[in-house]
């Protein structure tokens, strides 16, 4: 495995001392991109909790600010204003390597685009979060029977170029949930597939969500998808709009 890194779970700060008793608390968040120098505000004043074991779908038309949203939510880019405590410990206040520790050990993070690394095997990628935390005893063990719970037990030692865009994103997947995180977080996880694929990707994430008790944060425009969610959390001009619960939650 080509993947090392320098920072490990002993990195991980302690929480702060307020703790909130979600694993997600956002405040006040604000977002502007600044290009040529032209400003453009995407996201403003949005406030936002997950509970523990929660599931929530983020909605709204293109440009809205959800994966912008998200991205902030999972510390890989800085608001411009509010803030934004993951597993009680505020973003703001850690330093690039206590952040990245954080996010291997309690985010999870699928794409649409699946974003497996081409040269390593599916069970190799599986693996990668784990290495990222020098985790060894069991890595094996874990990266097989996540990927015997999604369907590719026998395609392991396959590279992502030998396999369809649906087995691609199972095996996202099990990569996503390996490490146990506490809060997933999925942009359009089911945008690049059909209908007929899109389905057993929602079954398997939702069980996963149910049988890890991860929180789950999903953006997503598949209203099929979205019913499933406890929560759907509307967006429109960058700022969250409503809040609703679908029927029969
Ligand atoms: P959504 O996910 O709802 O489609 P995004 O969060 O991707 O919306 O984008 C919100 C707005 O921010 C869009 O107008 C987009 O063009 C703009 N945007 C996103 N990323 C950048 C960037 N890096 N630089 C400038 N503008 C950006």
């Amino acid at each position: 495995m080509p993947m090392r890194n320098s920072y490990s779970r002993e990195d991980t700060p302690e929480p702060d001392s307020v703790q909130p008793t979600g694993v997600l608390s956002v405040r006040n968040l604000g977002r502007t991109y600044v290009n040529n120098g032209a400003s453009l505000r995407v996201l403003h004043d949005v406030n936002l909790d997950i509970g523990s074991g929660e599931t929530c779908a983020i909605v709204g038309p293109s440009g809205s600010g959800k994966s912008t949203l998200l991205g902030l939510c999972a510390g890989l880019d800085d608001p411009d204003s509010g803030s934004v405590l993951l597993g009680g410990h505020d973003l703001s206040k850690l330093t690039l390597d206590e952040r990245a520790a954080l996010r291997g050990k309690l985010v999870g993070f699928v794409f649409q685009s699946f974003q497996l690394l081409p040269t390593l095997t599916a069970e190799e990628n599986v693996l990668v979060p784990l290495e990222l935390q020098g985790m060894g005893n069991g890595s094996r063990q874990a990266a097989r029977a996540l990927l015997e719970q999604v369907g590719l037990g026998e395609r392991f030692r396959h590279y992502p170029a030998q396999l369809s865009g649906g087995e691609q994103q199972r095996v996202a997947l099990a990569r996503a949930f390996v490490h146990r995180p506490r809060i997933l977080f999925a942009d359009e996880p089911t945008g690049n597939l059909d209908a007929d694929t899109s389905r057993p990707i929602v079954e398997m994430l939702f069980n996963l969500n149910r049988e890890a008790g991860t929180s789950l944060v999903l953006v997503t425009h598949d209203p099929e998808l979205a019913q499933r969610a406890g929560r759907v959390v509307r967006m429109r001009g960058g700022t969250i709009v409503s809040q609703e619960m679908p029927d029969g939650q």
